[in-house]
C-alpha cells in the first residue's frame, strides 16, 4: 500500500467514525442513562430521560448530531511504533475533522484566540487536540476520540492542595465544583477526577477519567472508595437530569491517579454531560478496524 493510499483509507475511516460518534452514544453511556431512568421516581425527571431517549432515536433515524454543540474534537492516541500508517496519522486526524465538519455536519467551534476568528472547519491553533502515546514493538493503534462540549468537559477545575489536607479533601473540592457549575453541564454527569503532582497532570488525569467506561472502578480500594462516596454525595445534592431535580445526578464517578510529589496533592475535575460522545477505535496493521464502544460502526 502506498503512503497516499494509507492516508486516504485512514482519513476516510476516521471521518466516518467522527460522523458516527456525533450521532450515537457509546454503549456504556446509553446503559447508564437507561439505569438512571428506570431508578428515577420523580415524574418530571423521568420525562427528561424520555426526551433524551427520543433525542437518541431521532438522531439515528434522521442522521443528525445528538446535540447542537458538537464540541472540539480531542484525540488520545496509543500508537504502536511499528503501526504501518504512523507517519500518515497526524495529517489524517486533521483531515478527518475537516471532512466530518462538512458531512456530519459538526458545528464549527474552533475560534482562534485573540484573533476572534472562527476557522469554519474545526481545525487550527492546536485543534483538534491530540495526546500521543507511542508503544514500542507494536503494530496496532488505538484511537480514542471525544467530542468535548463547551458546557461540560471544557470548563474543568484544578488545584494543588497541601498533602496535610489528606485524600479526604478531594471530596469537598469536587462537591464544590459540582455545586458551582454541574447543573449547567447538562446532567446526569460523568465525573472525571484526576489526582497527581501538579495542575497539568491532575487535569490530564481528570480527562483520562472521562475516557474510562462509566461503570468502571479504580483498582486501588481507597481511590475506589472516594469514587463511591462522591457518587453518593452528588446524588444527594438532588441536581437531577438537566439540573431540574431528581434522585440521581451522575452516570458514574471515575478517578484516575498518578504519583505525587511529597509536598503536593493536585486534584482536578472534569465533567461529561449526558451526551458524552466518545469512542474507542482499534486499527490493526492492515487498517482493519473495530470499535468496542460502538459495535454498530462499520465503514
Ligand atoms: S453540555 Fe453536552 S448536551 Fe449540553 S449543550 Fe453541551 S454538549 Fe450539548
Amino acid at each position: 500500500m502506498t503512503e497516499i493510499e494509507k492516508k486516504s483509507i485512514l482519513t476516510n475511516i476516521l471521518a466516518q467514525y467522527l460522523n458516527h460518534l456525533s450521532k450515537h452514544l457509546p454503549e456504556d453511556i446509553s446503559s447508564a442513562l437507561l439505569r438512571l431512568k428506570e431508578q428515577e421516581s420523580d415524574d418530571s425527571a423521568r420525562a427528561f430521560y424520555e426526551t433524551m431517549f427520543r433525542n437518541m432515536e431521532l438522531a439515528a433515524e434522521l442522521d443528525r448530531p445528538l446535540c447542537q454543540d458538537t464540541g472540539i474534537v480531542q484525540f488520545k492516541i496509543k500508537c504502536g511504533a511499528l503501526f504501518p500508517a504512523i507517519n500518515e496519522l497526524a495529517d489524517s486526524l486533521t483531515d478527518a475533522v475537516r471532512i466530518a465538519t462538512e458531512e456530519a455536519p459538526l458545528r464549527p467551534n474552533c475560534v482562534l484566540s485573540f484573533e476572534e476568528k472562527n476557522t469554519g472547519d474545526n481545525t487550527g491553533g492546536g485543534v483538534p487536540t491530540v495526546w500521543w502515546e507511542i508503544v514500542p514493538n507494536r503494530y496496532d493503534c488505538e484511537i480514542t476520540a471525544y467530542l468535548a462540549g463547551g458546557g461540560s468537559s471544557m470548563p474543568g477545575r484544578a488545584e494543588v492542595l497541601m498533602p496535610s489536607a489528606g485524600y479526604d479533601a478531594i471530596i469537598p473540592f469536587v462537591l464544590d465544583r459540582v455545586a458551582e457549575y454541574g447543573p449547567n453541564a447538562c446532567p446526569p454527569l460523568l465525573i472525571g477526577v484526576g489526582v497527581g503532582n501538579s495542575v497539568e497532570t491532575a487535569a490530564m488525569n481528570s480527562k483520562n477519567a472521562l475516557l474510562r467506561d462509566a461503570d468502571s472502578k479504580n483498582s486501588n480500594p481507597k481511590a475506589a472508595r472516594i469514587e463511591e462516596l462522591l457518587e453518593e454525595g452528588i446524588n444527594k445534592m438532588g441536581i437531577g437530569p438537566q439540573g431540574l431535580g431528581g434522585s440521581s445526578s451522575v452516570m458514574g464517578v471515575n478517578l484516575v491517579n498518578t504519583a505525587r510529589h511529597p509536598a503536593t496533592l493536585a486534584v482536578a475535575v472534569s465533567f461529561g454531560c449526558w451526551c458524552h460522545r466518545r469512542g474507542r477505535l482499534h486499527l490493526d496493521r492492515n487498517l482493519n478496524f473495530e470499535s468496542p464502544t460502538h459495535p454498530g460502526f462499520s465503514k
